[in-house]
Order: C-alpha cells, then structure tokens, then sequence
C-alpha cells in the first residue's frame, strides 16, 4: 500500500532518515520495520516562525516494496545520420537545445569559442592570481557557460513547472542528485556541476552530435532570407546547416555588434546593475533562522531575499548564495565584474547576494547615468539609434570599476553601513573574494541613482531584518551581468529571428532567459521550434 503524507517537522526529524522513519511510522500507526520503504516528494524549510519548521511532503510503502527510480530515464536515440542542426554556444541553452535536438531525431553540432569544463578552470584560477583574463575562456565563456562555475541554484519563477521538472530529470540523469527533484529551491553547487556538464557532452557525442570547443562563430552564412550556415575563427571555419540555434549568452558582446551591424533586428532592453554584498554566514543564518545559535546541526545555510521600489524602480537581491564565494566574472580587459557561486555544501564562511537597481533604456538619457572618461563612446555605425546604448552603459560602469580598482581585478568595496552613510571606510572585513578588495567610496563614483536607491533599500531591508543592515557586511563593485541589455527578436509562434528564416535566438543572450533553468527550457524550445522549421516535429 501507498500512503501520501503531509508532514510538518523539526529540521532534526526532517534532516535525519532513522527519525523520519520514525516519525512516518508514528504517523500511519505502525512499527518503523513495518514500512517497506519511503520517498520524500517535496522538501521546504518554513523559517517565517520563530521555530524553523520543515514542511515535507512523502510516499510511504507498507506491504509494497519502494519502485526503484526517482525518475524515469530520457531515451536519446542514434541521430549520427540525421539532418543536422547547429547550435552555438555550450550554456545551459545550448546544451538543453542539443540533447532536446537528439530526442527529437536530430543531429546537433555545438560550436563553443571556449574550453571544455575542465582546461576553463586553469584559466579561471589565472583570473585571481595574475589579474588576467582570456577572453575566450573565463566565468562567462566555455563549456558549460556562465552556469558552470555558479551556486548552480536551479530555482526559475517561472510557471511552466512541468518544463522545469522535465530539466531537473535531464540534470538528474547526468549525475546531479536526486535532492534536486524534492527540494523547494534546488541547487547543485559548482564542486558538481563540471562533472554534470561532461557527462551531458558525452551523451551528444554518443547520440552521433558534435561538440567543438575553441571554436567561435565570427558570422552567419545567409541564402536568400534564409539561414545557411555559420562561419568561424577555429575549426572548419565554414559549416552548413539549415537550422541555427544561437545560444551566445548575455556577455557576447561582439556576437550583438556583428548581428547589429548585420541588419539582424535587435532592440535595447532594461537590466539591473549594483553591488555585490557579503556577510559573514554565521550572521544570516542567525537572522534568518532567529537563533543566536545559527542553523545548527541539521539546518542547510540560510538563504534571503529582499525586494523594495524606490523611486518608480525596483532594488532587489539577485543570485544569493550562502556559504558562497565571490568570484571575478569579467569577459574582457578593462573590466571588473562580481557575482557568485557556492559548493554543494554551501559551508562556506560567508553568504552574498547581487543588490541591483533596474535601469531602463530610457534612464540613459539622464545625465546622472554618464560615467565620463569611463563612457564607451558610440563607434560609427555602433547603435546610434540608440540599440545598443544598454550594452555601452554596462561596459562602461565595469571600465570605471576597473579603474577604481587600480587597473586589476581588485575590487572596490566599502563596509555596508559606511556606504549607507557616505563615509570612506578605513579597513575592510575579510573577504571571500580572492583577488583582493581595495577600499573606495562606491557612494561617490557610482552612478547617483543607484547610489541613492541601493542605500535606501538597505535602511528598508535593515528595519525588515535587525542586523542585516551593519558594518560586519561589505558592499563590492559591481555587479552589472544581471541579464541581456539587448533583445535579439524573434517571433513569437516561429521563434525565429523576423530578419534571417531558420535562426533560432536562445536563451539569456537573447533576452528571453534568466538563469539556468529558464536558459535550459528556452533551449528546448527552440529545439522543437527547429524541428518543426525542418519538417522534424
Ligand atoms: C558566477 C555566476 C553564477 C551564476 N549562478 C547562477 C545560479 O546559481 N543559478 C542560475 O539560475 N543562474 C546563475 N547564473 C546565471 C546563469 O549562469 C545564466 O543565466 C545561464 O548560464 C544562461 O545560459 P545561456 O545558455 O543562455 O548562456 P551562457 O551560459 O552565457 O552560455 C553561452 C555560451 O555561448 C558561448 N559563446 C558566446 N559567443 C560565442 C560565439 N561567438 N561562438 C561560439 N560560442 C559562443 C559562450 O562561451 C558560452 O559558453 C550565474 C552566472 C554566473 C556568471
């Protein structure tokens, strides 16, 4: 017999599978050693009382033995001898694009301008010890894309739910843990997300797709309206298809110039820039948890999230990750760009967060919004009607970041309370944060109405929680790839570009995804949607 239970309990009893067989067999009126078996569904931690409750929702079997898998498994048939599609780009939409392409009886050939998984983290380690970036191979560019070295939070707003537990399955299948099928915000942490990424290329590869790494696509190849193909700086340098899925990600800045200056229709789109902001773990778990005791024995770290208008735009926390690291996620030279990631354990000694304030295209006209020397100036023929301005704001905001940093990628930051009070900060707490921090009056050189908005959302978010607005916090520059400032439009039933017939914009890069599990269903759908272009669905 199957029996579903709704079960509210202490985090001890949540956390710790003897009690909670325990507490089942309570609960259905039997002896522990009766029950065959049991399967938590859905896990949530309830951190709204003073007492942390786990709300857990579980199938009990007595007298039936517990069915073998989580999840039933995804055929992925031979396709080596199929029609083939490309895909360029090996982020979450991409990669999703790809394996969605060999369910369908396609055969996916993935160009990626950087490199696999494993060589990227050299280049990664390089970025902290000698300040210097390959633009080819960092936090944004490489397998896996931006999501490879991330919390790899796998938590989406979006409402679709049966897209979302369709890629939980497909992360599942490639070696992420089952946890993340139960969990309310699920996350695999970045120790275990390479090895997730490796094992999806190998399937590509096993199906008969193609994976090439240190391979860019510098141009479309177009016929007649219609797309033809890809060319690129390594490889072939030439490949065919009649089917392009373009998954680039928000930080190919270089791919929105060509597809601009190429007539492809883009438009320019709001984003949020700020801050990074860290605080000792210890301290948000007590707050958030109510306890001067922290999480305790059983509790993971403790998440947050804040959410104020000030002024007619939102500030808001983006991206937290507990027991998490900051890292240097810049893409180019004469950048400086925070975000930040955390292990599978999240046991780290601090917890950060993005503080960021929307900014929209129509902002950029106030001259509050110019950044002087920093400004990229519009080339010729580079938006002057005004497309890309969103992306010229960024570039510029992290040029000036960069020059505050004394031209490395050490960071400028200030204790939180400090930045709130426009004063310089004389000594700065310890940092996850491994190219250093340099102290610098954010309040002064920041753009003022983000300056302004990001201290009052701070008073606001310090009365809602007492102790979070405080001086054990830091406040680090800057925060700017929150999602796209530029849109690559398609249309809305086709999902291809209005301008080029048979390409396909995806993902985060094309302004319809933020994160990774919106990229990864993004990428499924321009899958199916190239399929049906090809005659396949
Ligand atoms: C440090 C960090 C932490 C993050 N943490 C999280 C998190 O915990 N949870 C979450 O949901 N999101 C997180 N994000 C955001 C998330 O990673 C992105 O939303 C997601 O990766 C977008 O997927 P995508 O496939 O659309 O683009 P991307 O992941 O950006 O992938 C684009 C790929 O295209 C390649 N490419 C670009 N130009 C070319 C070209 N010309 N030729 C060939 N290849 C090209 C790039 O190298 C890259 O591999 C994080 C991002 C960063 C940087």
């Amino acid at each position: 017999m199957q029996r579903q239970l709704q079960l509210r309990l202490t985090p001890e009893e949540a956390y710790q599978r003897a009690v909670l067989r325990d507490r089942i067999a309570q609960e259905l009126g039997c002896q522990p050693k009766d029950i065959d078996g049991f399967r938590v569904r859905r896990r949530s931690i309830d951190a709204r009382q003073r007492r942390v409750m786990v709300n857990l929702s579980v199938d009990a079997y007595v007298g039936e033995p517990l069915p073998q898998a989580d999840f039933e498994a995804i055929h992925y048939p031979d396709v080596s001898q199929r029609p083939q599609v490309i895909v360029v780009g090996a982020g979450p939409g991409g990669l999703f694009a790809a394996l969605r392409l060999i369910e369908l009886g396609l055969r996916p050939i993935v160009l990626e301008r950087g490199k696999d998984v494993h060589e990227r983290k050299r280049d990664l380690a390089r970025i902290s010890r000698e300040h210097t970036i390959d633009p080819e191979s960092n936090y944004a560019f490489g397998e896996g894309g931006a999501g490879a070295y991330s919390d790899g939070k796998l938590f989406t707003r979006s409402k679709k739910r049966g897209s979302v537990e369709k890629i939980l399955r497909v992360f599942c299948q490639h070696g992420a843990p089952a946890d993340i099928l139960i969990d309310a915000h699920p996350h695999i942490g970045t120790d275990r997300l390479p090895g997730v990424i490796e094992r999806m290329r190998g399937q590509i590869i096993r199906s008969g797709g193609e994976v090439h790494f240190q391979t860019k696509v510098t141009g479309i190849v177009r016929e007649g309206g219609k797309i033809a193909g890809v060319e690129t700086d390594g490889g072939a340098g030439h490949w065919e298809a009649e089917a392009v899925v373009l998954a680039t990600g928000h930080s190919a800045r270089d791919v929105y110039r060509y597809l601009y200056n190429n007539g492809v229709p883009l438009e320019a789109k709001g984003i949020a820039v700020g801050v990074r902001l860290e605080h000792p773990a210890t301290l948000i778990d007590q707050i958030q948890y109510h306890s001067r005791e922290g999480r305790g024995r059983f509790l993971p770290a403790a998440e947050y999230s804040f959410v104020q208008q000030v002024e007619g735009r939102g500030v808001y926390s983006f991206c937290m990750c507990p027991g998490g690291f900051i890292v240097p996620a810049a893409s180019g030279p004469e950048q400086l760009v925070v975000n930040g990631m955390s292990p599978s354990h999240r046991n780290g000694a601090w917890s950060n967060s993005g503080m960021v304030v929307e900014v929209t295209p129509e902002d950029l006209t106030a001259q509050a919004y110019a950044l002087g020397e920093a400004d990229t100036p519009a080339p010729e023929g580079d938006g002057a009607d005004g497309t890309l301005a969103m992306l010229r704001f960024q570039e510029g905001l992290e040029r000036l970041t960069w020059q505050q940093g004394n031209r490395r990628q050490t960071a400028p930051a200030q204790r939180m309370a400090d930045f709130v009070n426009n004063r310089l900060s004389y000594d700065l707490p310890k940092s996850s944060y491994a190219p250093g921090l340099l102290s610098s009056p954010l309040h002064f050189w920041l753009p003022k109405p983000i300056t302004t908005r990001l201290q009052t959302a701070f008073r606001a978010f310090g009365r809602r929680s007492h102790g979070f607005l405080t001086n054990e916090a830091t406040v680090i520059a800057v925060e700017t790839r929150t999602s796209s400032p530029v849109r690559i439009l398609r249309d809305n039933e086709t999902l291809a570009s209005p301008g080029v017939s048979g390409l396909f914009p995806c993902g985060e890069g094309a302004g319809y995804a933020g994160g990774i599990v919106s990229a990864a269903i993004d990428g499924e759908r321009c899958a199916e949607a190239a399929a049906r272009y090809l005659g396949a669905l």
